[in-house]
C-alpha cells in the first residue's frame, strides 16, 4: 500500500484512445495509486502520419495534448506531454519511402523544431529524440546524431529536458558531452528504457525488479517508466500501466524509501523542474 501523500510518476508511456485503451489505462494506473505521468507522443506513422516535413507532426502533437488533458482529469496528480520524433522514423523514411539520409534528417529536425514550439508556449514539458537502437549505415547514423543534436540545441534554448531513445549499454557520456557542448546540462538528458546503471544521461529505468534494485542501490538520480505502448497489435509486448505503482509498493516493502523519493520527487524536480508533491491532491 502506498500512502496518500506519495507521488508515483511513470516517466514514459504512450496513450492511444483512438485505437486501444487510452484513458482506461490511466484509470488502471490510478487504481493502484499512480499519480503522475509523462505521456510521449506515439511514433507519427503509428497514427497514420507519413511525414514529409516538420509541420506534418503538428496533428500528432495536438492529439497528444488533448490526450494529456483527458489523462490529467483522471489523475490525483497530473500528466505532462513530452513531444518529439521517434528515431526509428529515419529507417522508415530512408528504407521504405526513398528519402536520402540528409533529407530524412531535415524532416526530423523540422519535427523537433515544431515540438520545441509547444515547449516554448508552455503546452509541452520536454522534447523527445535519440538515435536508432539497432545497427544502421554510417550516413543514417550521422543523420540521426544530427537530429539528436538539434534536440539538444532546442532544449538548451528553452531550458527543457530531452528524453532519448537510444542503444543499450551503460555509458552514453559521448551523448551528454554533445548536449553540454550545445548548452544543455547533462542532468537534463534522460535515457528512456534504461537499465539501473548508466553513465551520462539520467536513467529512466524500465520497471523490472533487478534493474530497479540496481538503481536504488546506486543512489544516483533515476526515474521509473513502463514504456506502455497502448497498442492493440502488441498487447503483451511491454509492461502494463499498473507496473510503476506496483514496483513502488515493492521498493517500499523492501526498505527503499529514499530511492522512491529520489525517482518520484527529487529527480523529476531536478530534470524537468516539476513538483510532484504540490501537484498531488488525493481524494
Ligand atoms: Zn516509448
Amino acid at each position: 500500500m502506498i500512502d496518500d501523500e506519495r507521488p508515483v510518476l511513470d516517466n514514459h508511456l504512450h496513450l492511444d484512445p483512438d485505437n486501444h485503451r487510452g484513458i482506461d489505462a490511466v484509470r488502471d494506473f490510478v487504481r493502484v495509486d499512480g499519480t503522475h505521468m509523462l505521456v510521449v507522443n506515439k511514433p507519427s506513422w503509428h497514427l497514420g502520419v507519413e511525414a514529409d516535413a516538420g509541420e506534418d507532426f503538428r496533428p500528432v502533437f495536438e492529439r497528444t495534448l488533448e490526450i494529456v488533458a483527458d489523462a490529467s482529469a483522471e489523475l490525483p496528480g497530473r500528466a505532462w506531454p513530452v513531444l518529439g520524433v521517434h528515431p526509428g522514423l529515419i529507417s522508415r523514411l530512408v528504407d521504405e519511402r526513398g528519402y536520402a539520409p540528409e533529407e530524412a534528417r531535415e524532416i526530423m529536425r523540422g519535427g523537433i523544431d515544431v515540438a520545441a514550439e509547444y515547449v516554448e508556449s508552455g503546452e509541452a514539458l520536454a522534447l523527445k529524440s535519440g538515435r536508432p537502437h539497432y545497427a544502421v549505415d554510417d550516413d543514417v547514423w550521422s543523420a540521426s546524431n544530427a537530429v539528436m543534436r538539434r534536440a539538444f540545441e532546442r532544449g538548451a534554448d528553452l531550458d527543457c529536458a530531452v528524453q532519448l531513445h537510444a542503444e543499450g549499454g551503460e555509458d552514453l557520456t559521448e551523448v551528454t558531452e554533445w548536449a553540454e557542448e550545445a548548452g544543455l546540462p547533462a542532468h537534463r538528458v534522460v535515457k528512456h528504457y534504461a537499465g539501473g546503471r548508466l553513465e551520462g544521461p539520467i536513467p529512466s529505468v524500465i520497471g523490472e525488479k533487478d534493474e530497479l534494485e540496481r538503481a536504488a542501490e546506486r543512489g544516483e538520480p533515476f526515474l521509473m517508466e513502463t514504456d506502455y505502448i497502448d497498442d492493440p497489435d502488441r498487447p503483451g509486448a511491454v509492461l502494463g500501466p499498473k507496473t510503476v505503482p506496483r514496483r513502488v509498493a515493492w521498493l517500499l516493502e523492501n526498505g527503499y524509501d529514499d530511492a522512491v523519493r529520489n525517482a518520484h520527487v527529487e529527480t523529476p524536480k531536478r530534470v524537468y523542474g516539476i513538483d510532484t508533491e504540490s501537484t498531488l491532491e488525493r481524494a
